[in-house]
């Protein structure tokens, strides 16, 4: 099958945002075998856009649009593609009451622009949107599918995975399985360089890797028909991977580092509280994302000066004279004295260089400690994180993530 994606929007062409919409998609089509040959990019001008889809309904069996299906004026893609097919728009009741609830439910109030995406091409499927307000639609004209997804990334990606994989898997009559593990503390080029034996003779399964910063996420995807024998095959490609990965992997899924270890803090309810210096509470913050966390994370500090460290975490004066704030000494008073402050089972420290100034020959920029309380026992880490200020920042909340995970796995019964 000869595919080709057509992506929406003015601010693609003039840089302002990045299409991470074309490699998401050209990734998950090439897995599933089907060949990606054009990706081609437009501006929110109906004229042109006709012509680009003209072009690829002429040489492509599978177009698939992304933009232009929200409620404003520049929003075009289903008016232009129904006028191509001379297809009339209809109201579509059931996308309007889902319109209608997705507002109640938010307490929103809509405007009325809004019922422009309730009008639906005569005769299209409708690709239910759970995190927005457009739905995804497919058309089927001469033998070839024109599907149109919505922009924004988070929403295209879902109504993808819920409602296009299907449809082009069965239209392959191809089933399609795939395992997903997250691995932390490793980076991809060394996470792929374990795989590379598989990975240069795939055929099926295929492996693909993900990198996000802290994270590899690596998917195991096996075409066939018969489930059980896929099923088999994915179970001898996790016995590698687990002997592969034992100490990194943290989710069979793609769920995050974060949101792993939150659970895990819940479930085995572990009491947690953290002193942040060169982070400036992007741990606490992080933690805070997660619903109902505040259970088990009740104390989130941000130490920033010696004042702080010394009249709300009791550290030293000495201490800090002797050794310095970026040191094995003052995080592990942080985290010591934090644990008795806060009568939490687990107290984090953190503190180190996040630069650009600051750094010397003996601490360069980068040098991160963490302390880690847990129970009666004090572990002090320490780090040197490549990168500008954000970035060491935030190497050291997913260190401190990864920390937190193998701490409780170690050592929690
Ligand atoms: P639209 O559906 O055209 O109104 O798009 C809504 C928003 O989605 C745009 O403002 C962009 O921020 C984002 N978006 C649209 N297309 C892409 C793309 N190809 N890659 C990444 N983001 C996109
Ligand atoms: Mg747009």
């Amino acid at each position: 099958m000869k595919c080709e994606l057509i992506s929406v929007g003015t601010e693609l062409l003039v840089g302002d945002t990045l299409n991470t919409n074309v490699q998401f998609l050209s990734r998950e089509l090439s897995l599933l075998g089907i060949r990606v040959l054009f990706h081609t990019t437009v501006g929110d001008n109906p004229k042109r856009l006709e012509e680009a889809v003209r072009i690829a309904f002429n040489r492509s069996d599978l177009i698939i649009s992304t933009g232009g299906l929200g409620p404003t004026q520049d929003d075009l893609t289903k008016e232009v593609i129904a006028a191509i097919f001379k297809r009339k728009l209809i109201q579509d009741t059931k996308t309007k009451d889902d319109l209608l609830k997705y507002f109640k439910n938010r307490e929103y109030v809509m405007t009325p622009n809004n019922l422009k995406q309730t009008f639906i091409p005569e005769n299209a499927e409708i690709l239910f949107n759970p995190c927005g307000t457009a739905p995804g639609l497919l058309i089927k004209e001469q033998g070839r599918m024109i599907i149109m997804l919505p922009g924004p990334p988070r929403e295209m990606t879902r109504v993808f995975e819920d409602a296009v994989l299907p449809i082009i898997t069965q239209d392959n009559n191809q089933l399609v399985l795939s395992r997903y593990y997250n691995l932390s503390d490793i980076g991809e080029s060394a996470a792929e360089d374990r795989l590379l034996d598989l990975i240069n003779t795939q055929v099926n399964p295929t492996i693909a890797t993900y990198a996000k910063m802290g994270e590899v996420l690596i998917r195991i995807t096996a075409n066939g028909t018969d489930e059980n024998e896929m099923n088999a095959l994915l179970d001898r490609y996790e016995a590698i991977m687990l002997e592969r990965f034992a100490d990194n992997i943290f989710a069979f899924s793609k769920e995050s580092l974060q949101e792993t270890v939150c659970k895990l803090l819940l479930e085995k309810n572990i009491s947690l509280a953290t002193a942040e210096s060169c982070s400036g509470g992007l741990i606490a913050a992080q933690l805070t994302q997660y619903p109902g966390i505040s259970k088990v994370f009740g104390m989130g500090l941000v130490t920033y000066s010696n004042e702080a460290k010394m009249s709300l975490l009791g550290v030293k004066k000495e201490t800090l004279d002797i050794y310095g704030a970026v040191s094995a000494e003052t995080a592990t008073e942080m985290c010591e004295n934090l644990q008795k402050l806060s009568q939490a089972r687990l107290a984090i420290s953190v503190t180190g260089i996040a630069g650009p100034d600051g750094g010397s020959d003996h601490k360069p920029v980068g040098l991160v400690y963490i302390g880690v309380a847990f129970d009666k026992q004090t572990d002090i880490y320490f780090y040197h994180f490549n990168g500008d200020r954000k970035v060491v920042q935030q190497k050291t909340a997913n260190k401190v993530f990864h920390l937190i995970r193998k701490t409780i796995v170690d050592k929690s019964k």
